[in-house]
């Protein structure tokens, strides 16, 4: 971790009659085009699809003075100065080849936040990671308000940062979700503390490599001001602080589910304990909750508690807001959602355990386990993942494209645990998969719902699958 000159952090930008091109219509597109006119800005939209909602969308633009070029998002306009694109496109896009040999700068949602805040802006607390992002960013917020704080949860989350930044609210702190694509997009950005959950290989395919990933997550901690928050378990993350180039005076705290070593949030005979920001580090502790005030205390959830309190406790918070805040967190639908118990058996929906890191975490939270996996795989393979949860399977109830590949991994590496194979993708499969699983299962097992898998070869989301799930318990225990 080195400190730098920090140049950036109040950069402002002018806008006025430069020629700004917006990639991409749709959530981040229209508003950024939109904010962009009203700063003085030429501004050209381009747009690879022209389907009647992109057309919706190019009227109400066109209204307003702006160009907009359907169904062409490969040129590069002639004269243009800055691309401000939606996150999600990647970055071997011709577009983008153009404007790095013409030397034009490419922004994300979130860098264009970044420079559109005033003067007196919030600071940014700042969460990424593999998987844990929204339910670590939801705690901080509910431990920052349990604190006095006027705050929110804001980014990769539903709440544009755009809206955050320029809309009437008036903000203390932020706690801002970040994608990697959005890291990726976000040279200047500059949060006073961050944290990277955690490393597995994920989005590969749009970052290129995993090397590639790690340093567009690494990102976050540039630049930060009072702490960069690592993972302990997690080496990767902490390799990513080093790297860091940060402020003079910044930190590296890490969080562990084992004991802290001074200068680390840890924890100790069930309680959350703060060995960082407290007076004399290397004698005192300060506690800061018990581990039944997280919700669900599934490790993996505990490790995201540490981590929203470390960001919390660098900001200032006393000890009391977290324990206060973690109480009043609740987490978001479809992940380890307790949805009921019928005979002694407790079912259990994480359908937003969309990869296998998050799966892993999953099955590590239940001693026995009925699971139910698979849809699309994204390029993943199963064996550690089998490998490492094997001892915890009762059995195995497979659906979906790539169930095959599930099924393989647990012929290779636990062969003696029962498995079904439902060979069908209609709407009454989760029906089915059900009842296989309440078939196998004894009491004090858990049923759990951690697919490991993307859902759109079954259903729209994985909230709607989440919901499927959820149905057919009920309709079972009816
Ligand atoms: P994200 O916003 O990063 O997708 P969420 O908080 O929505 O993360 O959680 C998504 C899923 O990831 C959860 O349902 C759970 O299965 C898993 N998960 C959550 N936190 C962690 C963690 N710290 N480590 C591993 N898996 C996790």
């Amino acid at each position: 971790m080195g400190s730098g000159q920090v140049t950036s952090t109040s950069e402002l930008f002018d806008f006025q009659g430069k020629r700004v091109v917006v990639a991409g219509l749709g959530v981040s597109g229209v508003p950024a085009a939109k904010v962009l006119h009203a700063r003085g800005a030429v501004v050209t939209v381009v747009n690879d699809g022209d389907d009647a909602r992109a057309r919706e969308q190019a009227a109400e633009l066109e209204a307003l003075g702006i160009t907009v070029r359907l169904g062409d998002g490969a040129t590069l306009p002639e004269g243009t100065e800055l691309i401000v694109t939606a996150p999600g496109w990647k970055p071997d896009k011709p577009l983008f080849v153009a404007a790095e040999r013409a030397g034009v700068p490419v922004w994300g949602d979130v860098e264009l936040a970044w420079r559109l805040r005033g003067p007196d802006a919030a600071p940014w607390l700042a969460v990424t990671g593999t998987n844990g992002k929204t339910t670590t960013v939801r705690m901080l917020a509910s431990i920052l308000q349990a604190a006095g704080l006027r705050t929110a949860a804001v980014g990769n989350i539903g709440v544009s940062l755009l809206d955050a930044v320029l809309g009437e609210e008036e903000y203390d702190v932020l706690a801002v979700e970040l994608s990697s694509y959005q890291l990726h997009w976000a040279p200047s950005l500059r949060a006073d503390s961050a944290t990277v959950l955690n490393l597995a290989p994920d989005h590969l395919d749009w970052h290129g490599s995993m090397e590639a990933y790690a340093r567009d997550k690494g990102r976050i901690y540039e630049g930060n001001r009072v702490a960069c928050v690592y993972n302990v378990e997690d080496k990767a993350t902490e390799d990513l602080v080093r790297e860091a180039d940060v402020e003079e005076g910044c930190r590296a705290v890490g969080f562990t589910l084992g004991a802290p070593a001074p200068s680390q949030l840890g924890i100790v005979d069930g309680i959350l304990v703060d060995r960082a920001f407290v007076p004399n580090r290397q004698k005192n502790a300060q506690e800061l909750a018990e581990v039944s005030d997280v919700t669900p205390p599934a490790p993996h959830n505990i490790a995201n508690a540490l981590a929203a309190a470390a960001l919390a406790r660098a900001f200032g918070v006393p000890a009391t807001a977290v324990r206060d805040g973690l109480r009043a967190f609740r987490p978001d639908a479809h992940r380890i959602e307790h949805v009921a118990d019928l005979d002694g058996v407790a079912y259990v929906d994480d359908s937003k355990a969309t990869n296998t890191h998050a799966a892993e975490a999953s099955l590590a939270s239940y001693e026995q386990i009925v699971w139910i996996a698979g849809g699309l795989a994204k390029g993943a393979t199963f064996d550690e993942l089998v490998a490492r949860s094997a001892k915890r399977l009762r059995a195995a109830v497979l659906i979906g494209a790539d169930r095959h590949l599930i099924r393989d991994a647990l012929a290779r590496h636990a062969p003696e645990v029962p498995v079904v194979d439902l060979d069908r993708t209609d709407t009454g499969a989760m029906l089915q998969a059900v009842t296989e699983a309440k078939r196998l299962a004894v009491a004090g097992d858990t049923v759990l719902l951690a697919p490991a898998c993307a859902s759109m070869d079954m259903f729209t989301n994985y909230n709607q699958r989440g919901d499927a799930f959820a149905a057919a318990v009920r309709e079972l225990g009816a």
